[in-house]
């Protein structure tokens, strides 16, 4: 392997094992978020935050510019996390998530701009978007002002598999909230004069197909609340879903079958449903011939590792960024079973993916 490559483990994993232990759930980035724009100011990169609060660096460089990526929001057990590391393998104690989603994948920028900086390697324009409550909606990515970035090509670095698995494809999603209102009544007295509005939610749910639609459509009902007592005729349900397709026209078509049924259903018994459907994040596919594919082919190539283009059922910061107008591409950062107790993060992957990071960067 090219000596320009060579990443210090030993400075990456501290990295990662300080931020781990600096609690960032969604919403509560702040004291991330102060620790990266000190450690950013450090290396001489220009910083601010932006109303979202976002983290934004640039670091000077000649050639295209291209953007860095990474979040700093956790979801699960990420209170209190007292990092593992054995054999190489970091885990939690068992208690807690890990962490590495994503704080591998801001490990990793960092130690890639540290290693550019003291190596003194030319590069191109860098420029960093620490998002926030990307968990929660990729919300903090949706918020960033787009023309603030002069890149256009991203690196997303918040995704599993081997190193070198790179998301080119995924999905558009949907989220669906209905509200069901049936008519309350005593449900030993006149239950004839109620209209149950349990009932004309499952019965709408179990007209609906969910789970695996295709191979790239997916839907679930995942949230479900209403009534009052057992002997009320419950008047009130509420019902919140998703689907999610790579290509818009099936999630359409699955979204229409998902209302139709409560509308059937609410009509068959009196009933009546407001819905609301709303865009959480739109699909996006890079071609494989595109500049930025071949670019993350060839530098994996460079550094013998197998490139593999993996088509995702999952959203990320790159959806905001391809709608945007970036190319974006998330790549492994070697994560696994991330969100989980179970989670755990080999040094090796994170060693070698930052090494692909910066053999993309100087790849032209
Ligand atoms: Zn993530």
């Amino acid at each position: 392997m090219p000596a320009n490559f060579t990443i210090n483990r030993d400075r990456l994993l501290d990295t990662f094992l300080t931020l781990v232990q600096i609690d960032s759930p969604s919403g509560e980035e702040g004291a991330i978020a102060d620790y990266l724009a000190d450690r950013l100011t450090a290396l001489g990169l220009a910083v601010h935050r932006d109303s979202a609060g976002n983290l934004i660096a640039r670091m000077d460089g000649t050639g295209e510019p291209i953007l860095l990526n990474a979040h700093l929001d956790t979801v699960g057990q990420d209170r209190g996390i007292r990092p593992v590391v054995e054999d190489g393998i970091v885990r939690s104690d068992g208690t807690t998530i890990l962490g590495g989603d994503d704080k591998s994948g801001v490990a990793i920028i960092l130690e890639v701009l540290q290693t550019l900086q003291e190596r003194g390697l030319s590069h191109p324009p860098l420029e960093i978007a620490l998002t926030v409550r990307e968990e929660i909606g990729l919300l903090g990515s949706k918020a960033l002002d787009m023309s603030q970035f002069r890149a256009r090509q991203a690196l997303v670095l918040d995704s599993g598999g081997p190193i070198g698995s790179a998301v080119v494809s995924a999905p558009s999603q949907n989220g669906l909230h209905a509200v069901v209102h049936g008519k309350a009544a005593h449900a030993g007295v006149n239950p004839e004069e109620g209209i149950n509005a349990i009932v004309v939610a499952s019965e709408a749910i179990t007209r609906m197909p969910l789970g695996r639609i295709d191979e790239e459509t997916t839907a679930n009902v995942g949230l479900i609340n209403g009534g009052t007592a057992p002997n009320i005729v419950p008047d009130r349900v509420e019902i919140r879903g998703e689907a999610r397709s790579r290509d818009d026209d099936k999630l359409a078509a699955q979204i229409q079958t998902m209302t139709r049924a409560l509308e059937e259903a609410a009509d068959r018994y009196g009933a009546s449903v407001e819905i609301e459907v709303t865009r959480s994040f739109s699909a996006y596919t890079l071609d494989e011939n595109s500049p930025l594919v071949r670019r993350v082919v060839r530098a994996a190539e460079r550094l013998d590792l197998i490139p593999v283009l993996v088509s995702s059922g999952g959203g990320s910061d790159a959806n905001v960024f391809n709608a945007g107008g970036l190319a974006a591409i998330a790549l492994s950062t070697g994560m696994k079973d991330v969100h989980t107790p179970q989670e755990t993060i080999a040094v090796d992957d994170m060693v070698r993916s930052a090494e692909l990071v910066l053999a993309i960067i100087q790849q032209k």
